[in-house]
């Protein structure tokens, strides 16, 4: 059941670019979009699909650093070289980037971006302090209303916003309900099943589609709990893996996690539980999606104080005996607060903790295996 839903998800991801492709010849457009701050329920309301941009795979980096650092995030590297090689179909269907001023490396990075397509940068606080930032960070949704009518030659009403909140609700309902299924002892997904599956439904045209595959997916998960069927033990150690965003082709520490034996049971990033807020439908629609969109908290924040309140949630409630932090090379902000998170991983639940810093290539595999193994003996 599970593998002919994996396929039926492959079916639906290689029909997806010509879903594209029709929705653009009628007319519509695409936006491309670079972190999770940046609330794509606008793209929405004005019937252009959102499409998640980050790369997040080694082969367009070398193309990069003729422009770039070569000591630079491999996420940064890895967006640009796509653009720069004209590697990627969604950077190509996408008429306009939206970004974010998040880490420095990013934020000056889409000024070269900008030389390839129209990138419209969200100024984004530092800090979640609502009485100082909410405002502001309400006048930059506003604007950025404003850019993707202008794009889309389409009004956007209030109504508009609150359907496409609905939606994307749905969607994020969806998905915490999939990530959900793995705190079941042992666990019904691996974690590589688990990334591809959040990660393919990022691309979909069509919303509905990727809300029906991950209910059919958790709906058979569920199935196999209830029946005792999992790849897993009882005792088959239960990691979280916090930190950096992952993805297909940056999945190597998640893949040799489960080689060693162990079982990747979340994922607190933004490509993972992060994702699942839910937005206020009560509330006047950009008022709420300011609120929700500034309390997701990522390490560029600072203080970041969420992200201890949602470690704490998941490491309780996944039933977690250890807890990976990866960091990729370069980036500060999660490098630095690696430190805090290891004295709150001790202090608060005496677990193992191991904190890995690496990139996208493979040259490191095999010095990471031993660490990894070395770590899973201490659980
Ligand atoms: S890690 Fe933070 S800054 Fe980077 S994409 Fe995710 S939310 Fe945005
Ligand atoms: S992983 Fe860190 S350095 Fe890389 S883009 Fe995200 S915040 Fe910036």
């Amino acid at each position: 059941m599970k593998a002919q839903l994996f396929k039926k998800l492959q079916q639906i991801t290689e029909q997806n670019l010509m879903d594209i492709e029709s929705h653009k010849q009628n007319g519509n457009h695409a936006i491309g979009f670079y972190c999770l701050y940046a609330p794509t329920e606008l793209a929405t309301a004005a019937d252009a699909i959102p499409l998640p941009l980050c790369g997040t795979r080694q082969d367009p980096i070398e193309a990069a650093e003729e422009a770039l650092p070569r000591n630079l995030c491999p996420l940064i590297k890895s967006s640009y070289g796509f653009a720069a090689s004209d590697t990627c179909p969604f950077f190509r269907f996408s008429d306009m980037i939206v970004a974010d001023t998040t880490c420095d490396g990013k934020k000056k990075m889409f000024e070269l971006m900008n030389r390839i397509t129209p990138v419209h940068v969200l100024q984004l606080p530092q800090q979640q302090n609502t009485d100082l930032f909410l405002d502001p960070w309400k006048a930059e949704i506003s604007l950025l209303k404003q850019k993707v009518e202008n794009l889309t030659g389409k009004q956007i009403t209030d109504q508009d916003i609150s359907n496409a909140i609905q939606l994307l609700n749905r969607e994020r309902e969806a998905l915490k309900r999939l990530m959900d299924v793995t705190r079941a002892i042992p666990s019904p997904l691996t974690g590589m099943e688990l990334i591809e599956i959040l990660f393919k439904t990022g691309f979909f045209a069509d919303k509905h589609k990727g809300i029906a595959i991950m209910d059919e997916i958790a709906d058979a998960c569920e199935t196999m709990v209830q029946n005792g069927e999992s790849p897993f033990k009882k005792t088959t150690p239960r990691i979280l893996m916090t930190g950096v965003p992952v993805g297909l082709g940056s999945d190597k520490v998640i893949r040799i996690i489960e080689e060693s034996g162990a079982n990747v049971v979340a994922f607190e990033n933004c490509s993972g539980y992060k994702k699942t807020f839910q937005v206020d439908e009560t509330k006047d629609p950009l008022t709420a999606l300011a609120e929700t969109y500034l309390s997701i908290p990522c390490s560029v924040m600072s203080p970041n104080p969420g992200r201890f309140d949602l470690l704490e949630e998941m490491i309780t409630g996944f039933s977690v005996d250890g807890v990976v932090d990866l960091t990729w090379q370069a980036c500060h902000t999660y490098n630095i607060e690696a430190y805090g998170v290891q004295e709150f991983v001790a202090d608060r639940f005496a677990l193992p903790y191991l904190h890995i810093e690496t990139d996208y290539s493979q040259s490191d595999t095999e010095q990471l295996r031993v660490r990894i193994e070395a770590f899973l003996e201490m659980i």
